[in-house]
């Protein structure tokens, strides 16, 4: 076990379904291929038909990322009637918050990101190798991209 992380003891959280990652501020919710393969699968839909319909493509150094788009309140284009449409397909940045690696790189990010999000020190404690599963998905699973023509 790597000992010079913080949360060699696991940390805890649980979300309680308050929405604020999901509404009302404008953000990216970017989209590998695993994501994407699992949410066109979902909605029947081709890739082009589905980045056409529920994606934008986000400036990114000298290209750009796939990113759900957002409804005119700024609400995730999945989100409906109270929660995500799309839960149990949804993107792998969703499924693995707040275990990104600038939140865990220390415990001042962690600390920091409590101020955003009202599950983080509540709740289920979530193991060390729960937290290095959660990086290591995200490192599987980066943005699709594409160069700038
Ligand atoms: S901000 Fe935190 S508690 Fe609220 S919905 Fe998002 S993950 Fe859950
Ligand atoms: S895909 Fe679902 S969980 Fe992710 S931001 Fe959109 S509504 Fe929230």
């Amino acid at each position: 076990m790597d000992t010079d992380v913080f949360y060699t003891d696991g940390l805890r959280f649980s979300c309680t379904q308050c929405s604020r990652c999901c509404r009302h501020d404008s953000g990216y919710v970017f989209l590998s291929k695993n994501d994407l393969n699992a949410l066109t699968a979902r909605l029947d839909l081709s890739r082009g038909a589905f980045i056409e319909r529920y994606c934008v493509w986000a400036p990114a150094g000298l290209g750009h990322h796939l990113s759900l788009s957002e409804q005119e309140n700024h609400d995730c284009v999945f989100w409906r009637d109270g929660g995500c449409s799309v839960y149990e397909d949804r993107p792998t940045q969703c499924r693995t918050y707040p275990f990104w690696e600038h939140i865990v790189a220390d415990s001042t990010g962690w600390d920091r990101e409590r101020r955003e999000c009202p599950g983080i020190d509540i709740g289920r404690r979530h193991s060390f190798f729960e937290i290095r599963n959660d990086l290591a998905a995200r490192v599987r699973n980066r943005p699709e991209h594409k160069e700038a023509r």
